[in-house]
């Protein structure tokens, strides 16, 4: 009989993460001690256990405004180098902790500039903090630099992300609100990054529809998709049967998945923006089935209350994956990562591959 995988089994898999926001993981404790040391005062309160219940209902809520003040809070404190460098460590060591091999970590650069520091400063600061985050060696941290749409600084960010990417910065995003700001907006920064033979990732197909994610591949020539959950309007059941056996792709869905292109899905933060119903409901189950090339992720840690390895079980609990799948789900992500292939390569092979077959055989036979 084959094996359904605890929570505690997936910690110690090897896993990939390849969407979590730097101001999306903090530690509710650490949120409390940079509050203090840097006279932020308008945190709701400064007992760390009532903060993290707190953070937890206002992400919870369905209220964007309750939503967005939890970030007003935490990028509230990630004004200084010092705050900065302990944030990212800390996030490489969470991250670790859950099992996790090699993360691809964002946060905007922009919104780190209000206690006097340049873009470059914030962006030296959260690499020297994954530095000291991953120098035990138990994972590995590329961060991506990301511009928020409703500004208009991409083309800056871009050219920093191009300027920092030998030293740890492996690709570029755009994130906010979608409807109102469409990816077209910032194609100057795309077109220069192409150029440049950068990699990027775009929000696209969270809240709003396909118009979104075709804007994101067919004129911005996005790598992967931040989210694409709403790729599924453009799948049609044909009625009767099996829902995967007789799903009919419409031109978008189609070459989504005839050019693996990934899909960044991150099913409790979907549930709570309201982008799915439950998990048992989120197209997730119905794209693994129709083998896009499907990743999972976190998001929000702190917001969403979850880890990678939390994401995974409660995927296991609502569609009875076994170990094959997260393995599936695993590879997926590596392959899909913006470090050269010979990296991606290596750590399929000889990190990957091999921890998830000891893991199996430990779990199978004990
Ligand atoms: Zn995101």
């Amino acid at each position: 009989m084959s094996h359904t995988p605890t929570l505690d089994e997936i910690r110690r898999a090897p896993k990939v993460l390849l969407h979590d926001h730097l101001d999306g993981g903090l530690r509710t404790e650490t949120i409390v001690d940079l509050a203090r040391e840097s006279g932020y005062d308008r945190l709701p309160t400064t007992d760390p256990g009532s903060l993290r219940e707190w953070f937890h209902e206002a992400a919870d809520s369905g209220s964007l405004e309750r939503y967005l003040e939890t970030f007003a809070h935490t990028v509230g404190v990630m004004q200084t180098r010092e705050a900065l460098v302990r944030v990212a460590a800390e996030c490489a060591q969470d991250l670790a902790d859950d099992g996790v091999v090699y993360a691809e970590v964002r946060y905007a650069p922009e919104q780190h500039t209000g206690g006097g520091l340049s873009l470059e400063e914030v962006v030296e600061a959260v690499l020297e903090g994954f530095r000291l985050g991953s120098q035990d060696g138990r994972i590995r941290v590329g961060t991506l630099l990301t511009a928020m749409r409703h500004q208009a600084r991409s083309r800056e960010i871009a050219e920093l992300a191009v300027r920092y990417r030998d030293v740890g910065v492996v690709g570029f995003d755009i994130a906010g609100a979608e409807a109102g700001y469409p990816p077209t907006r910032h194609l100057d920064a795309f077109e220069y990054l192409q150029r440049e033979n950068a990699h990027f990732t775009i929000h696209a197909g969270e809240g709003f529809g396909l118009p979104s994610i075709w804007q994101a591949i067919q004129w911005c020539g996005a790598d992967r998709l931040g989210h694409g959950v709403r790729i599924i309007d453009d799948i049609t059941a044909a009625g009767g049967g099996d829902v995967a056996e007789t799903a009919k792709l419409g031109r978008l869905a189609a070459y989504v998945r005839d050019k693996r292109i990934p899909l960044e899905m991150c099913p409790t933060s979907n549930l709570q923006t309201g982008a799915a119903a439950s998990i048992a409901e989120h197209p997730i189950g119905l794209l693994r089935r129709l083998h896009f090339r499907v990743t999972v992720n976190t998001d929000n840690r702190l917001m969403s209350d979850t880890t990678l390895s939390r994401e995974f079980a409660k995927l296991v609990e609502a569609f009875g994956y076994g170990w094959d799948d997260l393995q599936w789900f695993t590879v997926n992500a590596m392959k899909s990562a913006f470090i050269p292939f010979d990296d991606r390569l290596a750590l399929i092979n000889g990190v990957i591959k091999p921890g998830f077959a000891r893991l199996k055989w430990a779990v199978e036979t004990k």
